[in-house]
């Protein structure tokens, strides 16, 4: 069993958190920071409008009971040196800041001073990729999705694949253009063959278009050779974000035969910035999808494996003044969840590295209004979504800003994960 330390509920903070705030006292994510008075990148986590710098706390000597605990583990530009001291460290250090915050301590209230050197106004930290990122690989586990894409390009009535019940499907992507919220791209060219055309032309996709997705983020490494139990993998995962796995349809279209995605995915992905322990998760995970037909028992997991985690995306075009919600969902949706998809991953061997992102694939719920991208959301360019500003939708356009959010919620505690925030520029 993962040693998970939580923060209770019953747990108040003596400083001013929002109500709305994703970042309450039970959830305290890590992320990694700068400032422009503070230019090298730190371990931040979030608590209200607030990024509490745990340098300065370790500096103070406030961190003293975190044992192991290193000044390069907190001054460093990716959580991965902080995962690989290991769990007894992060998530003491967790526990630690969180009994810091908590209403009754007054060691950070009595001093004025260190008080302000602490916590940094959110809207002056710039927020920088969590971890450094070896491996990305993306899953395919939504029924939903698999069975829209599915009815949309093969056979509505036998929508999935014949092997989609029996493996969690997925491909590995490409790590090194992750990018954090915030990051802007330009639409990207490609090879683009409508089926009238003869050929192909090299030119902007027209149809850009999100995939709204959590990713789970590991925080213990295997060897080469070494497989995970699918009992075992909660000792793994340090924590999830949101993702936005953005794709060009008609150059995946075009390309994907006969070895799956590849620059039609390639060009960019957006995660949120802060990464939500699993243990901040515990209290609302949930039971997932039954599973129709019987897995294998390398993916045999038990218990409870899904999360409550609402979702939503949000567009705003250039014209517009604020976003309006084209999507909401859930995360507890999804068919396979991230026991069997980690104890898939490392079934053959390969091994597992600190800060890895593994994306769960599209998540769409069962109605229309649930589905996680614009291919779905408007049926093939069929079912066009209208904005306020006049304009309609069915793919993304120039100067579109794609949003999505997503928290959990239950007896007034909050923990979500803010948002991962994207614009779209024109081709270069
Ligand atoms: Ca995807």
């Amino acid at each position: 069993m993962t040693n998970f330390i939580q923060i209770p509920f019953r747990q108040k903070s003596w400083f001013g958190i929002p109500r709305d705030s994703d970042f309450s006292l039970q959830n305290l994510p890590f992320g990694i920071f700068r400032t422009a008075a503070l230019p090298e990148a730190r371990v931040g986590l979030a608590l209200g409008d607030s990024v509490i710098d745990a340098a300065v706390l370790f500096d103070a000597g406030l961190l003293a009971g975190v044992s192991g605990l290193r000044r390069d583990h907190l001054v460093t530009d990716s959580l991965n040196t902080l995962l690989a001291a290991g769990p007894s460290v992060w998530r003491v250090l967790r526990g630690r800041v969180a009994e810091l915050f908590t209403a009754g301590n007054d060691t950070l209230v009595r001093q004025a001073d260190l008080h302000s050197r602490v916590l940094v106004q959110a809207g002056l930290a710039q927020l920088l990729l969590p971890t450094k990122v070896s491996n990305y690989v993306d899953f395919y586990s939504s029924r939903e999705h698999a069975s829209n894409v599915g009815a949309m390009f093969r056979d509505p009535q036998n929508p999935l694949l014949p092997n989609w019940l029996h493996i969690p499907i997925g491909y590995n992507g490409r790590s090194s253009s992750i990018v954090p919220s915030g990051t802007s791209f330009r639409r990207p060219c490609g090879q683009l063959k409508a089926d009238a055309d003869p050929a192909p032309v090299f030119a902007p996709t027209k149809q850009l278009d999100f995939e709204l997705e959590m990713a789970f983020i590991t925080g213990r490494r295997t060897q080469l050779g070494e497989t995970i139990p699918v009992t075992n993998t909660d000792d793994y995962i340090f924590g999830m974000t949101l993702l936005n796995d953005w794709s060009a349809r008609d150059i995946q279209r075009w390309e994907y035969v006969p070895l799956g995605p590849f620059l039609g995915k390639t060009f960019a992905t957006s995660i949120s910035p802060w990464v939500v322990t699993l243990d901040a998760l515990q209290p609302f995970r949930v039971g997932g999808p039954e599973q129709t037909v019987p897995v294998l028992p390398y993916l045999q997991s038990a218990g409870p494996q899904a999360y409550d985690i609402h979702l939503e995306v949000w567009l705003k075009s250039e014209k517009m003044t604020s976003p309006q919600k084209i999507c909401r969902t859930n995360y507890s949706h999804m068919y396979w969840n991230m026991a069997q998809q980690l104890a898939h991953m490392a079934s053959n061997g390969t091994n597992i590295e600190i800060g890895d992102v593994y994306g769960s694939g599209t998540i769409s719920g069962p109605t229309p209004d649930s589905f996680g991208s614009m291919l779905e959301l408007c049926w093939k360019g069929t079912k066009p979504i209208a904005l306020p500003d006049g304009t309609t939708r069915t793919f993304i356009q120039d100067g579109d800003t794609v949003i999505m959010k997503g928290w959990c919620e239950k007896d007034g505690i909050r923990v979500g994960f803010g948002e991962v925030s994207t614009e779209v520029k024109p081709a270069g």
